[in-house]
C-alpha cells in the first residue's frame, strides 16, 4: 500500500497525544479534580481529530485512521466521563467530515469507547496490567470490525478489513503501553517527591554555586521561609546571617571541590523562635552521568532530644559513680553468669585477703575459692567436700535474696546481702558490722549477767528465792513424770538473833556465808539445788532422793557444822547450830505440789525447833506424816 507514511504519521499522532495526556496528569496537578477529567478527555478528543485529519481515504468518504486506538485507551484508563467526552468530540468531528462512511465511522467511535469502558469497569479499582490493554484492544478491534458492516459498500475486500482491525489493535496496545509506562514513571516520581516533601528531616539540593535547586517543606521551615519554592534559586545569604551563610558555603565548596562527603556534622543552631537546637547534617556531592560534580544534596536531622538524653545519661552516670564512691558500704553487681560487672572501692577494701581479686570479669566461684585458700574467713570449712558445699551454697546466694554475717581473718565482721534483680544481675551489698557485732556480744554478756543477778542471792551467792521457786516447780513436774522421789530440806540457823546481837550484823552476814558454803558442800549430786530461802533460812532440793537419803544429807550437814564449830557464845552448844525440816515425796506419790512440800518441810522444821534445836526432823508427805527425829 502506498499510504504507509500516513499510517506511520497517524501512529505518531496517537503516541504523541497519549504521551501528552499522561504528562498532563503531572502538569495539571493544581487544576481542581472536577475539571481535570474533561481537560484530559479534551486532549484525547483533539488527538482523535488529528488522527482523523490524517486519515487514509480508502474510498471517497470512507476514512481509515487510528482514532479507535485513542478512544479505547482513554476509555480504558479514564473511565466513563473521559469516554463520554472523547466519544462526543470525535463523533461530532466525524459527522462534520461527512461522506459515505459517516454512519459506520460514528458507530466505530461509539464501539471503541464502549470497549475501553467495558474493560475499565471490569478491572474496577485494581491496577492496570498489560493484559487489560490487550483485552480492550481485542474487544475494540472485533467490535469495530463488526461496526464496518454498517458501511454502505459491500466490495470492501476482506484483506482491507483485517488490515484495518490489525493496525488499530497494534495502535491500541502501543498507546496503552505508552500511557501505562508514563503513568508508572510519574507515580514513582510523585512517590519520591511526596516522601521527600513530607520527610521529617531537612532535605535540600544545591547547584554548583550554592543555590538551592530543591528543598522539602521541613527545610523551608528551618530556614524560616513560607515554602520550598521560596528557597529555589536562592542561597544561604538570603536566609541566614552573613557569617553562618559564608561558613556554610565555604564548607560546601570544599565538599564539591574534593568530592568528599561531610557525614553527620553535629552543630548547635538557634531557631527562629530563639531556642537552641542540635542538628546532625550530612552533605554528599552529586555527580552527573559523566562523573562531574554538579552540586550537592544535604540532609539535616534534629538531634536535640538525643543530645539531651545523652547529657542526662552522662549526668546520671556521674551521679551514680559519685554515690558509689561516697557510700559507706561496699556495692557490687554480678551478671547472670556470676561474673563481677562492677564494684566500688569499699567493696574491695572490705575483704582483707581477696579484695585485689574482686575486679570486673572475676567469677564469684573463683573469688569464693580464694576466700578458702587464703583463710580469709576463718570459720569457713577448708577441707574438700565441706569446702565445695560451702562454695556451692554461697554461690547459690546470687540467685536469691540472702543475708549473711561473715567473720573475717582481720577480726572484723561483714554483713553480705544479695538481691537478684529482674534483669538477671545480682546486687551485692557488703557492710562492715563489726561495731554492731561487738555491741551485740556485749549486750549478750550483760543480759546473761543480769539474768544471773536476778536469780542469785547477793550475800551468799546461792540461788535466791525467785530461782528456788522456779527450780522447785520444775522438779515437782519432772519427778512426777518420771515417778521418782523428791525431797526438800529447810534449814534455819538456831538463835541467830542472839548471834547478831552479840557479834554484830556484819559478823552475822559472814556467819551466814559460811553456813551456806557448808550446806552447799554437803550436797553431793550435781542435780541438787541449794538456795537461800530468806533471812537465816536455807533450802535444798534433792531430786530422786527418798526420805532416808534426804535425812542422811541433812545429818551430814549438821555434822559438818558441828565440826566447823563456828563460835556462837549465846547458843546452847557454844557454836552455830541449825534445825532442819525435811519433807519427801516417795516414788509412788503421783499428786505433788510445791506448796504442800514446802509447808510440810516447814512444819518439820517447826517441830525440830520445838524439840530443842540442832536436829533434823523429816516427814514423808504422803502417809500419816511419820516423824523421825535425831538429837
Ligand atoms: P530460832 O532459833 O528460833 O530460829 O531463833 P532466831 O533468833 O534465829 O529466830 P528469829 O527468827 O527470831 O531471828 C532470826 C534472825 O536472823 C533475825 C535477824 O536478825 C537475823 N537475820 C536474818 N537475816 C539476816 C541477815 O541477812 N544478816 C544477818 N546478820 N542477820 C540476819
Ligand atoms: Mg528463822
Ligand atoms: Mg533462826
Amino acid at each position: 500500500m502506498s499510504n504507509w507514511p500516513l499510517v506511520a504519521g497517524n501512529m505518531a499522532v496517537v503516541a504523541l497525544f497519549v504521551l501528552l495526556w499522561s504528562r498532563s496528569n503531572y502538569w495539571l496537578k493544581t487544576v481542581p479534580r472536577l475539571y481535570r477529567a474533561p481537560l484530559f478527555a479534551a486532549i484525547i478528543g483533539l488527538g482523535a481529530i488529528a488522527s482523523m485529519s490524517m486519515a487514509v481515504e480508502s474510498r471517497p468518504g470512507v476514512f481509515a485512521d487510528l482514532r479507535i486506538a485513542l478512544l479505547t485507551v482513554v476509555a480504558l484508563f479514564g473511565g466513563w466521563p473521559a469516554a463520554l467526552i472523547t466519544a462526543l468530540i470525535a463523533g461530532s468531528y466525524r459527522l462534520m467530515m461527512g461522506g459515505l462512511g459517516t454512519g459506520a465511522g460514528v458507530i466505530a467511535v461509539g464501539l471503541a469507547s464502549a470497549s475501553g469502558l467495558l474493560v475499565n469497569l471490569l478491572v474496577g479499582t485494581s491496577t492496570f496490567r498489560l493484559w487489560h490493554i490487550v483485552a480492550a484492544a481485542l474487544i475494540a478491534a472485533m467490535a469495530t470490525s463488526v461496526g464496518l458492516l454498517a458501511l454502505p459498500i459491500t466490495d470492501l475486500p476482506m484483506s482491507e478489513r483485517i488490515w484495518f482491525a490489525a493496525i488499530n489493535l497494534v495502535a491500541t496496545v502501543v498507546a496503552g503501553l505508552v500511557y501505562l509506562r508514563a503513568w508508572h514513571l510519574s507515580a514513582e516520581r510523585e512517590l519520591l517527591a511526596a516522601a521527600l516533601t513530607h520527610a521529617p528531616d531537612y532535605a535540600f539540593v544545591k547547584d554548583l554555586h550554592g543555590k538551592f535547586a530543591a528543598a522539602n517543606e521541613a527545610a523551608a521551615r528551618l530556614f524560616g521561609v513560607a515554602g520550598p519554592d521560596q528557597l529555589i534559586g536562592r542561597d544561604n545569604f538570603d536566609v541566614e546571617p552573613f557569617e553562618r551563610a559564608q561558613a556554610q558555603l565555604d564548607g560546601e565548596a570544599t565538599i564539591m571541590a574534593s568530592g568528599e562527603p561531610q557525614l553527620e556534622l553535629e552543630e548547635q543552631l538557634t531557631d527562629a523562635d530563639g531556642t537552641q537546637r542540635w542538628y546532625a547534617t550530612t552533605k554528599v556531592p552529586l555527580h552527573d552521568i559523566g562523573g562531574r560534580i554538579i552540586g550537592l544534596a544535604g540532609v539535616s536531622r534534629d538531634i536535640t532530644e538525643t543530645r539531651l538524653l545523652q547529657q542526662e545519661v552522662l549526668q546520671s552516670r556521674d551521679t551514680l559513680s559519685y554515690a558509689l564512691a561516697e557510700m559507706t558500704g561496699g556495692l557490687a553487681m554480678y551478671d547472670s553468669e556470676g561474673r563481677l560487672v562492677f564494684c566500688n572501692e569499699q567493696y574491695r577494701d572490705g575483704f582483707p585477703l581477696t579484695g585485689a581479686l574482686r575486679q570486673p570479669g572475676a567469677h564469684y566461684r573463683d573469688i569464693l575459692q580464694a576466700v578458702i585458700d587464703t583463710g580469709e574467713q576463718p570459720r569457713a570449712p577448708t577441707e574438700g567436700k565441706a569446702a565445695a558445699a560451702w562454695i556451692a551454697d554461697r554461690y547459690a546466694n546470687l540467685q536469691r535474696e540472702s543475708e549473711d554475717e561473715i567473720y573475717l581473718s582481720n577480726d572484723r565482721w561483714m554483713q553480705v546481702r544479695t538481691r537478684p534483680t529482674s534483669n538477671g544481675t545480682t546486687m551485692v551489698v557488703a557492710i562492715d558490722v563489726t561495731r554492731f557485732k561487738q555491741a551485740e556480744q556485749e549486750l549478750h554478756t550483760t543480759t546473761d549477767h543480769l539474768k544471773h543477778l536476778v536469780r542469785t542471792d547477793a550475800l551468799t551467792g546461792l540461788l535466791n528465792r525467785r530461782a528456788f521457786d522456779d527450780a522447785i516447780d520444775a522438779e515437782i513436774r519432772r519427778t512426777s513424770r518420771a515417778g521418782t522421789p523428791l525431797s526438800l530440806l529447810i534449814v534455819d540457823v538456831d538463835r541467830f538473833k542472839d548471834y547478831n546481837d552479840h557479834y554484830g550484823h556484819l559478823a552475822g552476814d559472814e556467819a551466814l556465808r559460811q553456813v551456806s558454803q557448808l550446806l552447799k558442800n554437803s550436797l553431793k549430786r550435781p542435780a541438787d539445788v541449794v538456795a537461800r530461802f530468806g533471812g537465816e533460812e536455807f533450802t535444798a532440793i534433792l531430786p530422786d532422793t527418798d526420805e532416808d537419803g534426804a535425812y542422811l544429807v541433812a545429818e551430814s550437814f549438821r555434822r559438818a557444822l558441828a565440826e566447823a564449830h563456828l563460835s556462837h557464845a549465846n547458843s546452847d552448844k557454844g557454836y552455830i547450830t541449825v534445825s532442819v525440816g525435811v519433807a519427801t515425796y516417795m516414788a509412788d506419790t503421783a499428786a505433788r505440789s510445791a506448796l504442800d512440800l514446802i509447808e510440810t518441810a516447814d512444819g518439820a522444821l517447826y517441830s525440830a525447833k520445838a524439840a530443842g534445836r540442832d536436829r533434823v526432823f523429816g516427814t514423808r508427805v504422803t502417809d500419816a506424816r511419820r516423824l523421825r527425829t535425831t538429837a
